[in-house]
């Protein structure tokens, strides 16, 4: 699940671990941005700034703006990705060409759509899940913006739908993956996608920085160990190119070599 429990004391030594090379904005600067983002996932009244961010980057579907207002009536609406930050990784699976897609950790499936109004009429994003408890509340929405099509969802451990892709000889043609589910597999699922991942393709992964906890992991907290461990083997992996940001709880963007 994808928590954040922002604390403005654990992120203050966070800010300077990423370079912020998001278009058009900055969230490093100050250090209660991502207490706004958690509160609301898009902007936040108590922080100017990056309210202000919002209110000039922010370019909507009718259908997302929906959706995300309906995902946060939702008791587990701190799970949702904010919604810069999705904006943000459906510009760059739109750089890069994007026509296969892997999203691992759905949710309400606000990022599942925004990543699927950016494929092209015959691409596939496979969404991946345990349950359909909330993918339900994001389906009206997948359909209404008219990409319901586009979405392969897949309800199953992630891990045996990454199997399933690699024994149907799809490994290499992927191109973008975004990896937001349970932290202790973070490390399979990385390399289960770089498996199936096209050179030049983009890896972004979720909660890189996990509240700051990733500063003094407990050896008792896995999901922080999970998700510290992974960061390091990361920045010694020549596999691939890699950009750590500190947009919402950290993302990191390792792309293909
Ligand atoms: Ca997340």
């Amino acid at each position: 699940m994808s928590f954040r429990n922002i604390s403005k004391e654990a992120l203050a030594g966070s800010i300077t671990l990423g370079l912020v090379l998001v278009a058009g904005y900055c969230f490093g600067k100050k250090k209660s941005s991502r207490m706004s983002i958690s509160k609301s996932h898009c902007g936040g009244k108590d922080d100017p700034l990056l309210q202000y961010v919002v209110n000039n980057s922010l370019r909507e579907h009718p259908a997302l703006s929906k959706l995300r207002l309906r995902t946060m009536e939702h008791s587990w609406n701190i799970m949702m990705v904010a919604c810069e930050q999705s904006q943000f990784m459906a510009n760059m699976a739109k750089l890069i060409k994007t026509k296969k897609a892997i999203e691992i950790g759905v949710y309400t499936g606000y990022n599942t759509l925004n990543i699927a109004l950016t494929l092209p009429d015959d691409g596939v994003l496979i969404a991946c899940d345990v349950s359909e408890d909330y993918v339900n509340i994001g389906k009206p929405f997948w359909k209404e913006a008219g990409v319901e099509e586009k979405i392969d969802l897949r309800i199953q451990p992630a891990l045996k739908t990454l199997d399933d892709l690699l024994s149907d000889g799809q490994a290499e043609t992927f191109d973008f993956v975004f990896i937001d589910a349970d932290k202790v597999n973070y490390d399979n699922y990385y390399e289960k996608s770089l498996q199936l991942l096209r050179k030049g393709g983009i890896i972004a992964i979720d909660n890189v920085l996990w509240g700051g906890k990733v500063l003094n992991p407990s050896p008792d907290d896995e999901d922080t160990v999970a998700i510290d461990k992974l960061n390091k083997k990361l920045h010694r992996d020549t596999r691939v190119n890699l950009s750590m940001l500190t947009v919402g709880d950290g993302l990191t963007l390792a792309i293909k070599l």
